[in-house]
């Protein structure tokens, strides 16, 4: 996910507090690209007032008259929608959305993402201009979110993925020691087995789901070396305990064969 390469377009908006909210969630979430279409009000003290310390957001907002100009240099855009329209169109949850999103930044397009009035939303003609629609699942009843907070949602999907994209692949990658191969633990469910065998846990003539079980107990798991180096060293400390105290119990043998 590049988001240097997404920006937040506000068609008509009606409130500048909703602009300077707008800024806030997006920088939030660290996006930076803001363009605004044809405000009603902009700029204005309550933009700046809702930005709180994304100011810098608004000063270097885009402002443009026509969705035209706003749009002109996108390669992929998203339309955000309260409601369904009549005309069927691709739509996204904003999770899925930030997926398809990420395909596109990654791949190095430039990708915006729409966002209507406070009062209509986008237009069909508006909608029509985008590759996808991205709807947040809200209750039926009462189904548009404010702007400002329409906004946060789609960036926290968005920053979601960038930060997942910044971790390691594997969280597993930082683990300190390998992890088991699977010769290895083969190897150990046979002494394990031994083990249970001699301690006269399992009982070979009906061994039920039990090793099947710690199978499924040990995979869940996933042992590494060291962890699996350990537990042979406890088998094996088990049986030689089990094979002196089996020595103990023998009879003493006698010369003449007596005890
Ligand atoms: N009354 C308008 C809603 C406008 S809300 C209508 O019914 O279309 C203002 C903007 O916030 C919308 O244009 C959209 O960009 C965004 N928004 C609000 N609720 C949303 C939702 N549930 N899903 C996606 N976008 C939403």
């Amino acid at each position: 996910m590049r988001t240097e390469s997404i920006e937040i377009v506000l068609v008509n908006t009606t409130h500048p507090g909703n602009i300077g909210g707008v800024a806030r969630a997006m920088k939030n979430m660290g996006l930076s690209r803001l363009c605004l279409v044809a405000p009603k009000q902009f700029p204005d003290p309550q933009a700046v007032w809702r930005a709180a310390s994304a100011i810098d957001l608004l000063e270097q907002a885009r402002v443009v008259s026509t969705l035209d100009e706003a749009v002109a240099d996108s390669q992929f855009i998203v339309g955000t929608s309260a409601r369904d329209r009549r005309i069927p169109w691709p739509l996204l949850d904003p999770r899925g959305c930030a997926a398809r999103i990420g395909e596109h930044t990654d791949a190095g397009e430039r990708v915006s993402i729409l966002f209507g009035r406070e009062d209509r939303g986008l237009t069909n003609d508006e909608l029509k201009r985008c590759n996808l629609h991205l709807h947040i699942p809200s209750a039926p009843e009462y189904s548009s979110l404010n702007l400002a907070m329409a906004v946060q949602i789609v960036c926290y999907e968005v920053r979601m993925l960038a930060v997942a994209d910044s971790l390691p692949a594997e969280a597993d990658a930082q683990w300190d020691t390998p992890f088991a191969t699977a010769a290895n633990m083969e190897r150990f469910y046979a002494h394990l087995e031994e083990t249970l065998t001699d301690i006269e846990f399992l009982d070979p003539a009906a061994p039920r789901q039990l090793m099947p079980r710690l199978r499924r107990l040990y995979s869940r798991v996933r042992l590494d070396e060291m962890e699996l180096n350990i537990l042979r060293g406890i088998l094996t400390a088990t049986q030689q305990w089990v094979a002196r105290a089996g020595s103990r119990a023998q009879p003493a043998k006698t010369d003449d064969g007596e005890t």
